[in-house]
């Protein structure tokens, strides 16, 4: 931005010296306007540069630049007031410039200051700032000077709406990752499953949604049989990818508004909506039936996997954990009954 600034300056004073060829001013003007402005913007990068702006709230010294590069224009205005009404238009340039970092009381302050300091320089003097253009050379400078200004105006409305734009892009990029870490928050990273803590969240859920519309709720829990055996044999990477395997086959052969989640290591939660005990019965078996069925045998040759369940369905003003209880006694039952089967409570 200083180095815009400072740009700026240097193309005011290559016009300062267009009008002193055409006689309007004295040559010294453009070269004075131009040291003037170049060593305001480098007195403000020395103090950048040696962190000096990190002490205060505005590390980039909106105000202070607005008003310093306002008292250039308008020192030069009142010494130079042949061409007055350009150093005016520059005005312009300075606010363009400081609005696009300024905070709305910075904006208030500036433009007070500039009223002021504007005010006092029409009281000071009594000569008409002028738009020189009686010579086709003035023509031209006056013609640049506008053109000029309006010129760079426009370029820092381009470098907001750029701004914007990035803004706008920063804004969608952050929205997708907090989806995607509200999505980590609630999936099991191994399975892909819900976590635990989801997976209750949406039991809860149902068994209010299933008392308030008085429909039935059916629960499952399903663990795998003998999976410290197949850890042993196999390894713990084969147990994972057997875990893997099963919830995307789980995944695969349930309804969408089935909820399947882990409930911890080898044990799954499968909450059924709107199911009556056989309904439950019915896809609980034909689960247990598939992962039975499933050829395990690409993990190691002759292997095999079966689950057992334990299935419950929910009583009247039943707490979630009395409900949970039954479901986990119904397995034990599944399990001391020999396995691979499903037990009700
Ligand atoms: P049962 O038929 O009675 O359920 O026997 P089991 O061997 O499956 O039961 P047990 O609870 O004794 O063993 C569960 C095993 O599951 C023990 C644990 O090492 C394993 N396990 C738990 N979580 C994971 C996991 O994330 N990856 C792997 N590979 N193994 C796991
Ligand atoms: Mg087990
Ligand atoms: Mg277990």
């Amino acid at each position: 931005m200083l180095d815009l600034i400072g740009l700026s300056y240097v193309v005011d004073a290559g016009i300062l010296l267009l009008y002193a060829y055409a006689g309007t001013i004295p040559v010294t003007v453009g070269p004075a306007f131009a040291a003037c402005g170049l060593i305001a913007v480098a007195v403000f990068i020395a103090l950048s540069e040696a962190g000096f702006n990190d002490r205060f709230k505005d590390h980039y010294f909106v105000v202070q630049q607005a008003i310093v590069n306002l008292l250039v224009m308008l020192s030069f205005a009142y010494a130079v007031p042949e061409v007055g009404f350009m150093f005016l238009c520059t005005l312009f340039v300075v606010f363009s410039f400081s609005s696009l970092r300024s905070t709305p009381r910075q904006t208030v302050v500036a433009w007070v200051a500039m009223t002021i300091a504007l005010a006092v320089l029409f009281m000071l003097t009594d000569r008409p700032l002028s738009m020189p253009h009686g010579s086709p050379l003035e023509r031209l400078a006056t013609t640049l000077v506008i053109a000029l200004s309006v010129g760079r105006c426009m370029f820092l409305g381009i470098i907001s709406s750029t701004l914007r734009e990035s803004l706008y892009k920063r804004g969608v990029q952050l929205k997708e990752a907090y989806e995607r870490i509200e999505q980590l928050a609630e999936l099991d990273e191994l399975t892909g499953s819900f976590n635990r803590r989801c997976i209750m969240r949406m039991l809860d859920n149902e068994i209010a949604q299933a008392e308030r519309t008085h429909s039935p709720l059916s629960v499952a829990l399903i663990d795998l049989d003998w999976f410290k055996r197949i850890n042993d044999t196999h390894g713990h990477p084969t147990g994972d990818e057997v875990l893997r395997t099963f919830a995307i086959t789980i995944f695969a052969n349930i309804r969408n508004l089935d909820k399947f989640g882990r409930y911890g290591g080898e044990e799954f939660l499968l909450v059924l909506p709107n199911t009556a005990h056989d309904e439950a019965v019915f896809i609980l078996e034909r689960l247990r039936a598939i992962v039975a069925d499933l050829d395990w045998s690409a993990f190691s040759p002759g292997m095999s996997v079966t689950i057992s369940a334990g299935l419950a369905t929910l009583m009247q003003d039943e707490s979630p954990d009395a409900f949970l209880a039954r479901a986990d006694s119904a397995l034990y039952t599944a399990k001391d009954r020999g396995r691979n089967q499903i037990a009700s409570a």
